[in-house]
C-alpha cells in the first residue's frame, strides 16, 4: 500500500515541482479541479495589472500602438507548439461555442454535396447545441447525427462532411485516438473538428501530424488562462484562405481602418477573428502561458499518469467496491483526469468542498477529479483520498444540505 511518505519521496524528486510556487494558491485546498477552472497563476496577474496601469491607464486609446491588434494572432503563435500546430494556424479570441461555430460554419460551406454531419452522443451539450444550430443554418439540408463513437466506423459514409469529436471526454476522461480517428474521416471523404478542451495543455498534441483541418479549445481550463478566458482556435494551413469565418467583422477583414464596406477576408488565420481582442483576457492568458517555458509537455504528461495511476490505486486499495473508475486504466486512452461513478456523486462531491478537496459533479453519477502537474503535488493525491475515506465511512454525503443542487456544479 502507498504511503504518504512515498509521496513525499516522489515529491522531492519531481522535476516540475518548483512550478508550484509561480502559482497563488491556498496551501489549505487540494485543488482538483484545475481541469474546470485552472488557478491564477503570479506572472497572469502581474501581466493583468501591467496593462491596466502602463498601457490602459496611461496611453488610453494610443494603447492600440503597442500591438493590441496583432494579440490574437501572437498569442495564437505563443500556444501552437502545445498543440503541435505551425506558427501563423492559430487564433485566440472569442469563446470555445463561439469558435466552433466558426469552424463548423466554414467547414460546411466545403463538402457541399454531403448531407450528415457527425458527433458524439457524450459529447458537451454545447458542442451539441452549436452543431446542430449551424447546420440548420448551412444553406442546405444537413442532418446532424449524435452517435454513440464506438459505431464511428458504421456510420462514417460517403454522404458524411464533417465529424466532429472532443478528444478527451469531458464525463470520463477517456481520450480518444486522433490521428487514426481523423484518417479514417479523411479516407471518407469527410473534414475533421477536434474539441481539444480537456486536451491542451493535458496531453501531448500534434495536429499537425495527425493531420486535422480544424481544431479549437479552452483557455481557461489546463491552461489556466482565468473565467471565461478567450479561447483559440486552429486552421490547418492548406485550408487558409479557401475556408471562411461564417462570423465576419471588421478585425478579420484585410483592411480593418479603410472601412469599406465590401467585406475582404485579412489573410490566413486572422480572417477568424471577428472584432476587438480583449486585451485584459488576452493579457492573463499571455502571463498564463509562461509556465509553459519552464515545463514540456512530456514531463507533464509523464507526471500526470503518475498522479492518476497513484489516485486510482489508492482508490483500488482504500475503497474497494464502493466506486466504479470510469476513466480507462490503458494510459493511451486517459487524459489527466479521473471520473468515478456513484449514486451519491453529487453529495460526495458537496462533502469533499466542505473538507477543502475541490473536485466537481457531473451529471448524473460522476465524481470527477483533475490533475494538473504544474502545481499538484503528489501528497496532495494522498491526502485527497484521505478525506475521500473518511466522507465514505461517515457517509457525510447524506447530509440534507446536499440534497438540493447548486447552479454551478
Ligand atoms: C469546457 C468546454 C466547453 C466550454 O465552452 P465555452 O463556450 O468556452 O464556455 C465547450 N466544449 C467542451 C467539450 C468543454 O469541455
Amino acid at each position: 500500500m502507498t504511503s504518504r511518505e512515498e509521496c513525499r519521496a516522489l515529491d522531492a524528486s519531481d522535476e516540475l515541482a518548483p512550478i508550484r510556487s509561480d502559482f497563488i494558491l491556498d496551501d489549505a485546498v487540494l485543488y482538483l479541479d484545475g481541469n474546470s477552472l485552472g488557478p491564477v497563476s503570479k506572472a497572469a496577474r502581474s501581466r493583468v495589472h501591467e496593462l491596466i496601469d502602463t498601457q490602459w491607464a496611461q496611453e488610453l486609446v494610443r494603447g492600440w500602438g503597442n500591438g493590441w491588434m496583432q494579440g490574437p494572432t501572437r498569442l495564437g503563435n505563443r500556444l501552437a507548439p502545445l498543440i503541435g500546430a505551425r506558427q501563423g494556424e492559430v487564433v485566440v479570441a472569442d469563446t470555445l461555442t463561439i469558435l466552433l461555430a466558426k469552424l463548423i460554419g466554414g467547414a460546411l460551406d466545403q463538402r457541399r454535396d454531403r448531407h450528415v454531419v457527425l458527433t458524439d452522443v457524450a459529447n458537451f451539450h454545447s458542442d451539441i447545441y452549436i452543431v446542430r444550430a449551424m447546420a440548420a443554418r448551412a444553406g442546405r439540408p444537413i442532418t446532424v447525427k449524435a452517435i454513440e463513437r464506438s459505431t464511428l466506423d458504421q456510420v462514417l459514409g460517403d454522404d458524411v462532411a464533417l465529424v466532429m469529436l472532443t478528444h478527451v471526454d469531458f464525463r470520463t476522461g477517456e481520450m480518444l485516438d486522433m490521428k487514426a480517428i481523423t484518417q479514417k474521416v479523411h479516407d471518407a471523404g469527410a473534414l475533421m473538428l477536434w474539441d481539444l478542451a480537456h486536451s491542451t495543455g493535458a496531453v501531448p498534441l500534434d495536429v499537425t501530424d495527425a493531420d486535422v483541418d480544424f481544431a479549437a479549445g479552452c483557455g481557461y481550463k489546463y491552461l489556466n488562462g482565468g473565467p471565461g478566458a478567450p479561447a483559440f482556435l486552429y486552421v490547418r494551413t492548406s485550408w487558409q484562405g479557401i475556408v471562411e469565418n461564417p462570423l465576419p467583422g471588421w478585425l478579420g477583414h484585410a483592411r480593418p481602418f479603410d472601412f469599406e464596406l465590401g467585406y475582404e477576408p485579412a489573410p490566413g488565420v486572422q480572417a477568424f477573428v471577428t472584432s476587438s481582442p480583449s486585451m485584459l483576457g488576452l493579457a492573463a492568458l499571455d502571463g498564463a502561458l509562461d509556465v509553459w517555458d519552464r515545463a514540456t509537455m512530456d514531463q507533464v504528461r509523464a507526471k500526470s499518469l503518475a498522479m492518476t495511476d497513484l489516485f486510482i490505486a489508492l482508490v483500488q486499495e482504500r475503497l474497494a467496491g464502493l466506486f466504479e473508475v470510469v476513466t480507462p486504466l490503458e494510459h493511451h486512452r486517459r487524459g489527466s483526469q479521473v471520473a468515478l461513478r456513484h449514486d451519491q456523486a453529487y453529495g460526495i462531491i458537496q462533502a469533499l468542498i466542505e473538507r477543502n478537496v475541490i473536485g466537481d459533479f457531473r451529471a448524473p453519477d460522476i465524481c470527477r477529479f483533475g490533475f494538473t502537474p504544474l502545481y499538484l503535488r503528489f501528497v496532495d493525491v494522498y491526502d485527497a483520498i484521505e478525506q475521500l475515506v473518511s466522507v465514505m465511512e461517515s457517509e457525510a454525503y447524506r447530509d440534507e444540505r446536499f440534497v438540493v443542487r447548486k447552479a454551478v456544479t
